[in-house]
């Protein structure tokens, strides 16, 4: 799944972007359309051509900035499904541009099968969600351009909400989570993040700095809401962290430089195989305080699948 940036602005502000400060965002000359064309190209013709998960040949995220505020976003989405028309297409966007309900049905009716849009919710009304996208109206726009993708959206056509878990997201996590089951119970997915302190969210790093411990605890606390959805992944998380009821929530989605193993990982834990590892801006920024190699074997049935490792968490012990 190749992350494909197609436009390196954004029109929010969220405090724990992950985006390259430096470098990046002033770069819109090199994301015009003819330049996008280019890389597709290469991609076709088996060049390397983008940063992460260039090697995957099924799917695109589409990244950014935020890609829909691409000056001609739907003339490129067009192309790539045209060039690419069985691949999975999934859109990440924080939906604000949803609220122009024509935009949404266009992009709906572009990108045709398959194709996904995740959109990242921060709060359960302005106050909380415009706390951490510090963009006003943002809530309300986002919050439309939901209901707009539920209109338009063709049947198979997942949309996912994201839920970035940094410290501050997790002060409105529970109201969150009754917000979305309340308003947009219809939502193929939910996926928590734990959050990742690179690019400009490393000048927050202090207000952000949060244990994947901490940070499952806040999530195991709502279990009972989370079995409510119709689907929920937790990625980003390092097996030790989690609690094992969680475990068939956890899904491996890290590109494999971004991540490390600790001595122990690599002597000790028998889960080794089937963890995504620590993520090295965790290690950097929090020295990892909680990866601990697991020894003794969980009541877990695991799948053989690297990306979705355990099925199910009351099964047979098995290693
Ligand atoms: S000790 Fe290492 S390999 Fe084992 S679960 Fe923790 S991070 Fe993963």
């Amino acid at each position: 799944m190749p992350d494909f940036p197609l436009w390196p602005q954004c029109n929010i502000a969220c405090v724990f972007c992950s985006n390259p400060v430096d470098g990046f965002r002033h770069t819109t000359e090199r994301y015009g359309y003819e330049d996008l064309k280019k890389k597709l190209d290469d991609y076709k013709r088996g060049l390397r051509t983008f940063v992460k998960f260039d090697e995957v040949r099924d799917y695109f995220n589409l990244t950014g900035g935020e890609p829909t505020i691409h000056p001609e976003f739907l003339k490129v989405l067009a192309l790539i499904r045209t060039e690419f028309p069985r691949n999975l297409i999934r859109l990440l966007s924080n939906g604000r541009m949803f609220a122009y309900e024509d935009f949404a049905r266009r992009t709906c009716g572009i990108a045709q099968l398959p194709f996904e849009i995740a959109v990242p919710m921060f709060g359960y009304d302005a106050r909380t969600h415009e706390s951490i996208s510090r963009t006003p109206k943002s809530f309300e726009q986002t919050v439309l351009g939901l209901k707009h993708l539920k209109k338009y959206r063709k049947p198979g056509q997942l949309v996912e909400i994201r839920i970035i878990m940094t410290k501050i997201q997790a002060r409105y996590l529970d109201g969150l989570l009754d917000f979305l089951l309340a308003e947009v119970p219809w939502v193929d997915r939910v996926v928590f993040l734990f959050e990742e302190i690179e690019g400009f969210a490393e000048q927050y790093r202090d207000r952000l700095k949060f244990t994947q411990s901490e940070c499952a605890a806040h999530i195991d606390r709502n279990y009972e809401k989370i079995l409510k959805f119709k689907e929920a992944r937790m990625y980003h998380f390092a097996l030790c962290t989690v609690p094992t009821r969680l475990w068939p929530f956890v899904w491996n989605t890290l590109a494999g430089f971004k991540v490390t193993y600790l001595e122990g990982c690599r002597t000790k834990c028998i889960y080794r195989e089937q963890c995504v590892g620590v993520h090295r801006s965790y290690q950097k920024h929090m020295a990892a305080p909680d990866i601990v190699p697991i020894t003794f074997p969980r009541p877990v049935e695991l799948s053989g699948d690297p990306y979705h490792p355990v099925v199910s968490a009351d099964g047979p012990v098995k290693v």
